[in-house]
């Protein structure tokens, strides 16, 4: 039996990723014995089982329970919705007993309403770095269903589309990890999938490592309404991976509702300032 025999393509260490996945081979050293008891690992060994396991991309672990792909049970726990206090409108984490934020106070956004999972930080940001940057497409069932359970516990039913905010011209090859989500999401929610309804015609460098000012400025007129046809009242359920300053989601609902539609922003983090 070959060392590397548990490991399908996606979950072999990937090149290129950066420090990321380096740190991840180096946190590599939980035992199996630690994880299914000492009986386990001999009955593993009785039944031939190799001990070169494949390991959560997160945590390292091996990955010995039914079910375990990419990511452990455990890291999979570690992701929760968030409870913390966010502004009823646009999600931002606010002081409790706050129902909204000043800026929506002032200026009510495009968007009905945004909902955003949790803050990007711990095991979510590992596993969307994984997903995004790694391009570790089988986490697209996972991460699909954080949208799902938001629609669910969060948001009443009535959404027709679901809409992925749309990427750089140069970027629409391979692998597009909002567009796949955004995919399986209309696909559990039995509504349409539409993709195309935005465009992008402006390539903008990557909202984070930009100052706040840069980041609003970044995106002017990068965005377009890319089809002939009025949306009249239809619930879209807009979605993005990360939101920073909230300008790629606002810019996106903005063009949704001039064109008459009704539009519920999903992301999966937003970073905390
Ligand atoms: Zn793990
Ligand atoms: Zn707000």
């Amino acid at each position: 039996m070959k060392a590397n025999q548990g490991y399908s393509t996606e979950e072999a260490p990937s090149h290129g990723a950066g420090s990321f996945f380096l740190h991840a081979r180096f946190r590599r050293r939980v035992k199996i014995r630690e994880k299914i008891g000492r009986g386990g690992s001999v009955l593993a060994r009785m039944a031939g089982v190799s001990l070169f396991l494949p390991r959560c991309r997160v945590c390292g672990s091996d990955l010995v329970l039914a079910g375990e792909k990419i990511i452990c049970r455990d890291c999979r726990q570690k992701v929760r919705l968030s409870e913390e206090n966010q502004c009823r409108t646009c999600g931002k984490f606010i002081p409790a007993g706050i129902e909204a934020c000043g800026s929506c106070l002032l200026l009510p956004p495009p968007f009905l309403r945004h909902v955003s999972y949790a803050a990007y930080e711990g095991t979510l940001r590992e596993v969307i770095i994984l997903y995004k940057y790694g391009e570790v497409e089988a986490l697209k069932t996972f991460l699909a269903s954080l949208y799902l359970e938001m629609v669910r516990k969060k948001l009443p039913a009535g959404f027709q589309a679901v809409v992925p905010v749309p990427i750089d011209r140069q970027r629409r090859h391979g692998f597009m990890p909002v567009r796949t989500m955004g995919r399986l999401l209309a696909r559990e929610l039995k509504i349409e999938f539409s993709p195309a309804l935005l465009g992008k015609i402006k390539s903008t460098p990557p909202q984070v490592g930009l100052s706040q000012a840069q980041r609003k400025s970044n995106l002017d007129g990068a965005f377009i309404f890319a089809q002939k046809q009025k949306l009249a009242g239809k619930k879209i359920l807009l979605i993005d991976d990360v939101t920073t300053t909230g300008t790629t989601i606002n810019k996106c609902a903005a063009l949704l509702k001039k064109n008459g539609a009704q539009v519920t922003a999903l992301t999966l983090a937003q970073t905390r300032f």
